[in-house]
């Protein structure tokens, strides 16, 4: 255990900072921004990469692109007019966290190749006391974990795994000179990752295998460049970009707020929807067995909506296979299904996606007052923060990628709620001249209520999940990952929730 884990001791090196973020994607440099604004420039970000981006540092895979459009995709206080395309390219997403961070001068906080190990508050001083892998240990006033939702790769525990003679590949760890031309190649997987890179692979591999374990719905993807007029428009009057940002805004709000929060009213939606993916496996695939194989058994909405145009067409090709029996065991040479069929593959990509109610949740040890440990609290009572930010027993910490705080579809309307907050709590405790704020319980456990009743309305209690293996739920079946609420709902809330659900000292 470090240092800093422990319940105390100090050493005269340990350096101190006002605020330490943790994660220096989007929510840490959005995080930044906001102290900035509020005046702390005694800041650190520390990011266990080696590079600034988070999701879009790490996601390098062929075929990556946001999967909602661009318009919305962004900072609403930083437009981006540069997009080529209305889903764009992942290369183009981190570009952008590299133009917000040098914008906005966020860059100069950051310390790469620094993992955080865990963090403990120090009641004596009123500091938290953060521990780096390295074994360091830092003080700092704040403490703000910005270490996204999927940001756990998560590696299955298949027999025989580790006795693959081959090349095996996670998504979240591409090779970008890896040549797959002639490779006989597995993929593990079939959610919104594999989607997007299997159509890309099977223009390289010399053969393909797909081990799908639930079928993902898949509608058509309407994407198209975006003219370079447009773009010139839109960097020289940022009000028709924001028209544009309107619209994306309001079509994913509506497609949220009624097909997954209101399922009871809307869920004839669900069912068109679920008929469009099965149209378009109709006009995709031609052989039956293999659209039989492709179509889910839940309905749509209990995972994340999947776009591509090329999804089901690969699997018409000749040297590509859809593997759905499960997997018994990998050999060295190959995979063996639970039909007793044994593929013999060269290289084997795990796109087997992310590990958040293990792993994550939180990403590093946080211990607070009285020894409260963060993860196992979440674990023994249930997963809660309130307004998706804050816990009881934490001082001066908030939690980004918290239970009940993803909203909707687009990461950033969950920063910008989240900024908002920071903006309105911050500016209260100095007005106050406090030094420490700490969420109340009663106030956090009339959030969960809430949160709890809201999810009973959605597609998530009142459709048929049971065998999506969403990961929108956690162990327990509680669908505990998503704020049920719209955006414009979480956005004006932070104007209005109550500042005595804060105990300021
Ligand atoms: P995911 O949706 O969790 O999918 C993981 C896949 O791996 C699932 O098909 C899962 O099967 C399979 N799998 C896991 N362990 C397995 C095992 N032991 N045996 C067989 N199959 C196994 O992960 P993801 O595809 O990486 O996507 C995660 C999220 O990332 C998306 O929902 C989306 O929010 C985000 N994403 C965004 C973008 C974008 O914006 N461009 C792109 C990609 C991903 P089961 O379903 O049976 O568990």
């Amino acid at each position: 255990m470090s240092s800093a884990l422990r319940p105390s001791g100090s050493s005269p090196t340990e350096q101190q900072f006002d605020v330490v973020i943790v994660g220096a994607g989007f929510g840490g440099i959005g995080a930044a921004i906001q102290l900035n604004r509020l005046g702390y420039d005694n800041l650190v970000i520390l990011e266990r990469e080696n590079d600034l981006g988070g999701t879009w540092h790490v996601n390098r895979y062929p075929g990556l692109a946001v999967d909602i459009p661009s318009t919305t995709y962004s900072y609403w206080f930083e437009p981006n007019p540069n997009w080529s395309r209305l889903f764009a390219p992942g290369q183009e997403l981190k570009n952008y966290a590299d133009h917000v961070a040098d914008k906005y001068d966020v860059r100069r906080y950051m310390r790469f190749n620094t993992t955080v190990e865990g963090a403990r508050w120090d009641e004596d001083a009123h500091v938290w006391k953060v521990a780096l892998a390295d074994g360091e240990t830092l003080t700092s006033r704040f403490l703000i974990t910005a270490t996204g939702f999927l940001s756990q790769p998560h590696t299955p525990d298949i027999p025989g795994i580790t006795g693959f003679k081959g090349r095996i590949i996670h998504t979240t760890a591409w090779d970008d000179g890896f040549d797959f031309d002639g490779h006989r190649v597995a993929v593990i997987g079939t959610g919104a990752t594999a989607v997007q890179l299997i159509p890309e692979l099977s223009k390289r591999a010399a053969d393909l295998t797909v081990y799908q374990r639930t079928a993902i719905h898949v509608v058509p993807k309407f994407d198209f460049p975006i003219p370079p007029f447009l773009r010139r428009l839109f960097a020289r009057v940022p009000l028709v970009q924001r028209g544009f940002r309107w619209v994306t805004d309001n079509i994913l709000e509506l497609m949220m707020v009624s097909a997954v929060l209101r399922y009871h009213r809307f869920h004839r939606l669900n069912i068109a929807a679920a008929d469009l993916a099965k149209t378009h496996r109709l006009l995709s695939v031609r052989d039956k067995d293999l659209r039989e194989q492709l179509t889910p058994d839940y309905d749509f909405g209990c995972k994340r909506p999947t776009y591509s145009n090329s999804y089901y067409r690969a699997f018409n090709k000749p040297h590509v296979h859809l593997q759905t029996t499960g997997i018994e065991r990998i050999e060295p040479d190959g995979i063996v299904a639970n039909d007793g069929a044994k593929t013999v593959i060269d290289t084997l990509v795990l796109a087997t996606g992310f590990d958040l109610w293990d792993a994550n949740f939180p990403a590093i040890e946080v211990i607070g007052r009285t020894g409260r440990n963060l993860g196992k609290w979440w674990r023994d009572n249930r997963f809660q923060a309130y307004e998706g930010l804050s816990i009881p027993y934490f001082p001066n910490y908030l939690s980004l990628a918290s239970p009940y705080a993803f909203s909707g579809l687009s990461f950033f309307n969950t920063m910008e709620y989240q900024m908002r907050h920071m903006d309105r709590l911050f500016g209260e405790l100095r007005r106050r001249r406090a030094t420490t704020f700490e969420v109340t319980e009663d106030a956090n456990a009339e959030f969960l209520d809430r949160m709890t009743k809201l999810l009973d309305n959605s597609v998530f209690y009142g459709g048929d999940c049971a065998t999506s293996r969403s990961y929108y739920f956690n162990h327990s079946g509680e669908a505990s990952l998503l704020r049920p609420t719209s955006t414009h709902n979480a956005v004006a809330e932070q104007a209005r929730f109550p500042l005595s659900d804060y105990t300021f000292a």
